[in-house]
C-alpha cells in the first residue's frame, strides 16, 4: 500500500482563522491514484513541532506534501523543519537569490533582506519554480520518498502542482467519479429511493453531500462498476436533477436560455442581490441576463411596479412574489424573470418563521411560485438558498 500524508503548515490554521482548504483540494487531486491518504494534519508555525511531525511522516510515508510557511518572515518555518527532519543543511542557491531579486525589481522594488531564505535549500531537494510568487517549492525524492513543500496560497501552488503531479510517478488505478446535482429533495431521502444502490464498501462507493445548490450525489470507484451504478441512479434522482459534474446551477440555466435567445431578469428582496451575484459569476451572463433590482422595502416594491393590491397580501406572499416577478419581466422587458421574497431573521416577519421564502418565475407560459421553507441557520444560509431555489425553479421550468 502507498501511503500518503498531507500537512498544513501556519498557526492560523490551527486557530481557525484560516480553513485548511489546501490539504482538503490536495488530497482531491490524489483520488485518480492508487495511494492511501492515512493521515491529514495542521500544524503549527514550530520548528519542533513540525519536524518531529515530519520525521515521523518520512518514516511512515512514501509520499508527504505539504503546504503552507515558505514565507520570508520568521514564523515561516517549514524549509528548516525539512532540513532538521532529514538531517540536512540549508545552502544559500545563488542562482535562486538572483531570480527572486529580479522579481522585486521588475516591480521596481528592492528585495528585502528577508526574502534571502526562500533561496535555501537542502541538496536533496529540487526546486520547484513558483510563477505566481517569490516563494519556491520543494522537491525531495530520496530513497524511494518523496516529500513535496508548496507554498500556502492556493493560487500559488496549483500551477506548482500540476506540473509536478505527473512526475511523481504515483501508483494509477483506473478511477471514475460521477456527480449527480439535485434540488428540492433531503438527503434522508435520497437514501431512501436509492435504496440497495446506496453502496457504501466495494470497488464502487455512493456518497450525498448537502450543499447550498442541493444535495450532491456522488458515485466513485472503479470505472466500468462507477458507469454501470450511475446508470441505475440517474433514474430515480431524474425529478430532482439539475446537472451533472462540474454543473453549476446558474451556468446550466444561462447556457440554456442562450441557445433559445431567452433573456433573464430578477427582483430580489430577501436575497438582496445574491441572486444577481450568482448569476453574473458565470462568464458572458451579459448575453441573457438583462439585469435586477434589489427592492428590499414595500417603496422599492412599489417604485419597481408591484402593486398596492400585492403588497396588500404582505411582503412574504405569493402574491408579492408573483407580482414582483411579472413587474421586473415587464420593466426589463425580459423572457424569463425571477424574484425572491421572504424571512432571512432572526425575527420572524408578518408571521412567518425564520426560514420562509417565496420564489416565483415569470415567463411566457405564465408565473409559478414555490413556497419554501429552510432550516433558520442564519441569514447568509437563508440568502443563499433563496437565491439557488429561485433558480431551481427556472431549471425546472427549462425541462
Ligand atoms: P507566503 O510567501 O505567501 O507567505 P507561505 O508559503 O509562507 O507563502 P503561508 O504564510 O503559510 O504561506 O500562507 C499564506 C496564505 O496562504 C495564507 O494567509 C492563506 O490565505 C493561504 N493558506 C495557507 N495555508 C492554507 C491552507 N492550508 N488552506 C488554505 N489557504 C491557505
Ligand atoms: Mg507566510
Amino acid at each position: 500500500m502507498f501511503l500518503t500524508e498531507i500537512m498544513g503548515v501556519g498557526d492560523e490554521l490551527l486557530y481557525g482563522e484560516t480553513v485548511d482548504t489546501n490539504t482538503a483540494e490536495l488530497a482531491r487531486s490524489l483520488q485518480p491514484y492508487a495511494l492511501k491518504i492515512f493521515r491529514t494534519l495542521r500544524v503549527a508555525d514550530d520548528l519542533s513541532a513540525l519536524s518531529s511531525e515530519l520525521r515521523q511522516a518520512w518514516n511512515s510515508a512514501h509520499l508527504t506534501i505539504l503546504s503552507g510557511g515558505l514565507g520570508p518572515t520568521p514564523d515561516d518555518i517549514t524549509r528548516e523543519a525539512i532540513a532538521q527532519a532529514l538531517g540536512e543543511d540549508l545552502e544559500l542557491d545563488e542562482v535562486m537569490l538572483e531570480h527572486i531579486r529580479s522579481i522585486f525589481s521588475k516591480r521596481g522594488w528592492a528585495m528585502p533582506e528577508s526574502n534571502r531564505k526562500q533561496a535555501q535549500k537542502i541538496a536533496s531537494a529540487t526546486w520547484l519554480q513558483n510563477p505566481r510568487g517569490t516563494a519556491p517549492g520543494w522537491w525531495i525524492h530520496k530513497d524511494g520518498r518523496d516529500l513535496v513543500a508548496l507554498p500556502g496560497p492556493p493560487a500559488e501552488w496549483r500551477p506548482m502542482w500540476a506540473e509536478l503531479l505527473p512526475k511523481l510517478n504515483l501508483p494509477t488505478q483506473p478511477y471514475a467519479q460521477k456527480t449527480f446535482k439535485t434540488f428540492g429533495i433531503g438527503e434522508s431521502k435520497i437514501a431512501e429511493d436509492l435504496g440497495n444502490l446506496f453502496l457504501r464498501e466495494g470497488l464502487v462507493q455512493v456518497g450525498t453531500y448537502a450543499k447550498a445548490h442541493g444535495v450532491e450525489v456522488v458515485v466513485r470507484g472503479e470505472p466500468a462498476g462507477v458507469a454501470n451504478l450511475a446508470r441505475a441512479i440517474q433514474p430515480k434522482l431524474e425529478a430532482n436533477l439539475w446537472g451533472q459534474d462540474s454543473d453549476t446551477l446558474p451556468s446550466v440555466i444561462l447556457h440554456q436560455l442562450e441557445a433559445t435567445g431567452a433573456t433573464l431578469a430578477t427582483m430580489e428582496s430577501l436575497s438582496g442581490g445574491t441572486l444577481g451575484g450568482l448569476i453574473t459569476e458565470v462568464a458572458g451572463a451579459s448575453r441573457v441576463y438583462v439585469g435586477g433590482m434589489v427592492a428590499y422595502s414595500p417603496q422599492a416594491k412599489r417604485q419597481f411596479g408591484v402593486s398596492e393590491e400585492a403588497l396588500s397580501h404582505g411582503m412574504v406572499s405569493e402574491e408579492c412574489a408573483r407580482a414582483m416577478a411579472e413587474a421586473a419581466r415587464s420593466r426589463l422587458g425580459a423572457t424569463y424573470a425571477l424574484s425572491t421574497t421572504g424571512v432571512a431573521g432572526p425575527d420572524e416577519l408578518e408571521g412567518q418563521p425564520v426560514g420562509t421564502v417565496l420564489v416565483a418565475l415569470a415567463g411566457p407560459s405564465g408565473t409559478e411560485v414555490r413556497k419554501n421553507r429552510f432550516p433558520p441557520y442564519g441569514r447568509e444560509f437563508i440568502r443563499v438558498r433563496a437565491a439557488y431555489a429561485a433558480l431551481a425553479l427556472l431549471r425546472g421550468e427549462l425541462m
